[in-house]
């Protein structure tokens, strides 16, 4: 582990007073669930169709036996918990430094770290509802259906509250997300590849006092970034103190 580094962090932070958390979903490899482009992501699996294919809106309309199947044994992870990465920023949230967290992930963690502020970009697996009359069913629901999943009053499609391939995302959570970091001064982005639509251009709309990255593989915004650390998300903010200026 780099000490430089984290104390160069540890300084940042303590410097800062609207500190954003930009991820994706290198923040949740710690606690079990894979990423899609890390080392032992999903998308290097073999799988005879690309995950892009069947998490497709086209796929869940036309074949959806095969894309809940794929999404029952790849997307939900019913007992993940927090890592140390989701219990510090929402420690960072409590003692006012962190104003948001912007998400790539659909998993949750963060609000069951504590976090509340949290944008979720792509949606999350605890939602879920009737595509005809709007139903809304917990995950549990998805997880012990058979096959496809039925809605009990009309018998529509219950499906996930998770932006696929081919759906655009919500203007709303965009619009939030971009206020969040226009206004922050810190912008901490983390496990993730930057390298799906919007986020790269998001971080790329962040125009404060600094940025840090906290990735294990090079991304391109590695070149902007004030600081950047390749090591472990959880294992960097474990090392951080949340008001450690304020004692000196
Ligand atoms: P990605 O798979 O493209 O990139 C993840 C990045 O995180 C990689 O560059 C990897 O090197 C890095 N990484 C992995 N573990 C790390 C760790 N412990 N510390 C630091 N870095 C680490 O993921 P993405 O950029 O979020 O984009 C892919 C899409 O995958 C997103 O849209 C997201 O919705 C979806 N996804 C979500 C989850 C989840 O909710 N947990 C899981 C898989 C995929």
């Amino acid at each position: 582990m780099e000490q430089n580094g984290i104390a160069m962090l540890q300084e940042l932070i303590d410097g800062a007073q609207r500190i954003v958390f930009f991820g994706g979903a290198g923040a949740s490899t710690e606690s079990g669930i894979p990423d899609f482009r890390g080392e032992d992501g999903i998308y290097r699996q073999p799988y005879p169709v690309p995950p892009e294919t069947m998490l497709h809106i086209r796929t869940l309309k036309r074949h959806p036996k095969q894309f809940f199947e794929f999404y029952r044994q790849n997307m939900i992870y019913p007992d993940a918990k927090p890592n140390a990465a989701h219990r510090k920023l929402a420690e960072l949230e409590r003692a006012g430094k962190l104003s948001g967290i912007i998400t790539q992930n659909i998993d949750g963690l963060h609000q069951l770290a504590g976090s509340r502020n949290v944008v979720e970009l792509h949606g999350s697996v605890l939602r879920n509802s009737c595509i005809k009359c709007g139903k809304e069913y917990p995950m549990e629901f998805l997880m012990e259906a058979e096959g496809v999943p039925r809605c009990t009053e009309c018998g529509g499609i219950v499906r996930p509250d998770v932006v696929l391939y081919g759906e655009a995302l919500s203007s709303a959570a965009l619009d939030t997300a971009t206020d969040l970091i226009r206004e922050a001064d810190l912008l901490i982005v983390g496990g993730t590849s930057l390298t799906v639509q919007p986020a790269a251009s998001l971080a790329a709309c962040f125009g404060g006092e600094h940025l840090v990255l906290i990735n294990l593989q090079e991304t391109p915004a590695d070149p902007y970034a004030d600081l950047v650390l390749h090591e472990k998300l959880g294992e960097v903010l474990s090392q951080i103190t949340v008001g450690a200026a304020a004692e000196v």
